[in-house]
């Protein structure tokens, strides 16, 4: 029997990443992964040698074959993305849906966990995080206000992720439907140089980002508390 683990590798700083998760990509066969050089980067910091395959958002359906012929033939794979857990606002929830569908009784599917920028912001942003509603990248045209008039009547914490070229336009919106009380978290370039945790109202988070510029660059991942 073939297995397919699906490796989260870190979301900034090299160091966060497990040693069952260096175990597992110097024992496989060959590793998916969505940038093949952002990849490299990592296993060259590793000392870890192993054939990469292309494997991200715009891979056809005969990609997706071939990765199933390939654990069909008894190989086993990893599948990584360019930072942080694969599937989540990432590729791989199709592959790995099709491999259940075609190999279920053939292939282990197994989850080698490690961070995901929604949970490292959450853990530090000091808002309740038992329960969350986490809504990924929120679409750019349609259903976008919808979105923020949800997060705004939700009783639970909501994270979503943004660009830096579509931050303040989301701060503006957030501006409109939220009350003058409800605190927000911005959780920017995690575990990265830049790291930055800022929290405050909406007006005060844009002020903060108006007033500093430069400071609107890199990851983001945007907190709301709940109601
Ligand atoms: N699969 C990843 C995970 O588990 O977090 C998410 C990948 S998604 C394509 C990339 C988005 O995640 C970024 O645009 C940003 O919103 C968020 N993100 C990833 N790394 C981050 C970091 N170091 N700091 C803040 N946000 C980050």
């Amino acid at each position: 029997m073939s297995t397919l683990y699906i490796v989260a590798t870190p979301i900034g700083n090299l160091d966060d990443i497990t040693l069952r998760a260096l175990e597992i990509l110097k024992s496989v066969d060959a590793i998916l992964c969505e940038d093949t050089r952002v990849t490299r980067t990592l296993l060259n910091h590793y000392g870890i040698s192993k054939p990469t395959i292309a494997y991200h958002s715009q891979s056809k359906l005969s990609k997706v074959e071939q990765i199933i012929e390939q654990l069909k033939s008894g190989n086993n794979l990893a599948l990584v993305s360019d930072a942080g857990t694969p599937t989540i606002s990432d590729p791989g929830s199709f592959l790995v849906s099709r491999v259940r569908e075609e190999l279920d009784d053939l292939v282990l599917i197994i989850p080698v966990p490690g961070p995901s920028a929604v949970i490292a912001a959450l853990s530090a942003s000091g808002f309740p995080a038992s329960e969350f509603l986490f809504l990924g990248f929120l679409p750019h045209k349609k259903g976008r206000q919808t979105l923020f008039k949800e997060i705004a009547e939700c009783a639970r914490t909501s994270v979503f992720y943004e660009s830096p070229h579509r931050f303040l336009k989301a701060l503006n919106s957030l501006s409109e439907v939220l009350g003058p009380e409800r605190k927000i978290a911005i959780a920017r370039e995690i575990t990265k140089i830049f790291e930055e945790i800022k929290t405050g109202n909406v007006t005060e988070i844009i002020s903060y980002y108006t007033e500093n510029p430069d400071k609107i660059r890199g990851e983001f991942v945007i907190i709301v508390s709940g109601l």
